[in-house]
């Protein structure tokens, strides 16, 4: 399918417009996320509705805690990334080309009510370089009366980002550093776009981010404060966060995150934000939800078994009934 938001700049080039990139392509060439090339003159999207992996997971798997917690989503996903990040976690969806089968979003969309799905969830690769389909599927889940949610790592540009907006019902953001040398040296873009679409897609819609910590990369106590702190202040100290260890994987190889390392973060990022949660990790209370006014226990988490017996039907808590900004109707 011819691909959205580019422009033919002459030569036969084009430039693509869709994530800050802005790559600008040849003829016969792809651009940096691999999936839209130019043909011709014309950019192609390469894999809309091309899906490699499909598969009913819980929703706390993507990570969202405070978003119909307990449920099971449709979580599908593609090939290829805009970011080169050496310590990619899923670098075999996201660095290589693999095989894909056809799923039309209308045939998603009926596949997920099928199946009692809260919806589906647009992940295990970048989902923001499938804009296209993303658009397309979103629109016809949410004609499904049913939700979606993006796991992203916020690379997009405003204008796609704008129109997508209105059919997102959640997003989990990786917020992967806050110094743009890391985002510069490991990942290979800028680390400010990415805040710029966290704040706006907040605005818009429940966001959880999520923050993997790399022994010596950005586990700095100053950074990580920076880090809550600006999350809290633009976007609410209600904002979920996720802190998750790394293993070595890819093309990094420095030791997997202690737990206590996650344990120190936990403690600065809990100086700003309300609800703080650890991933990859098995620490006794790294990832249950304590009521923020009563302190009753409003969700327990043991790996994906979710005991919600402290949360009422619409996501208060049942002691008090307090709104821990969890999503429920
Ligand atoms: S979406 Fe892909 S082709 Fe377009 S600007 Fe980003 S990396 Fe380049």
């Amino acid at each position: 399918m011819e691909a959205a938001f580019y422009e033919k700049i002459g030569d036969g080039r084009v430039a693509c417009k869709l994530c800050p990139h802005n790559c600008v392509i040849a003829e016969g060439r792809r651009g940096i996320c691999r999936v839209r090339e130019n043909r011709g003159g014309t950019l192609y999207a390469l894999t809309y509705a091309r899906v490699a992996s499909v598969a009913m997971d819980p929703i706390e798997k993507k990570p969202l805690y405070h978003f119909y917690p307990g449920g099971d989503i449709l979580s599908i996903g593609t090939w290829g990334c805009n970011f080169s990040c050496r310590f990619c976690q899923n670098w075999t969806l996201s660095m290589q080309e693999v095989e894909t089968e056809e799923f039309p979003p209308d045939r998603l969309a009926a596949t997920a009510a099928s199946r009692g799905s809260i919806g589906v969830a647009y992940t295990y690769n970048e989902p923001t370089i499938w804009w296209e389909y993303l658009y397309d599927s979103c629109r016809a889940v949410r004609e499904a009366g049913l939700k979606n949610v993006l796991v992203t790592n916020g690379f997009v540009n405003m204008e796609p980002l704008e129109k997508l907006l209105p059919y997102v019902d959640a997003m989990n953001i990786d917020i992967k550093a806050f110094h743009e040398g890391f985002y510069k040296e490991l990942c290979g873009v800028k680390l400010e776009s990415v805040l710029e679409v966290v704040e706006r897609a907040s605005k818009n819609c429940h966001v959880e981010v999520t923050t993997l910590i790399v022994p010596g990369h950005n586990d700095a106590p100053k950074e990580l404060d920076n880090l809550a702190s600006w999350v809290a202040e633009h976007c609410g100290r209600q904002t979920p966060a996720h802190l998750s260890a790394y293993f070595p994987r890819y093309k990094l190889d420095v030791e997997a995150t202690g737990e206590s390392l996650l344990l120190h973060s936990r403690e600065i990022f809990r100086k700003h934000l309300d609800y703080v949660y650890l991933g990859n990790v098995s620490t006794a209370d790294g990832s249950d939800t304590d009521c923020v006014k009563c302190g009753a226990k409003v969700i327990a988490r043991s790996g994906y078994r979710i005991d919600t017996a402290g949360m009422s039907q619409d996501g208060r808590c049942a002691n008090c009934g307090f709104d821990n900004n969890m999503v429920n109707s």
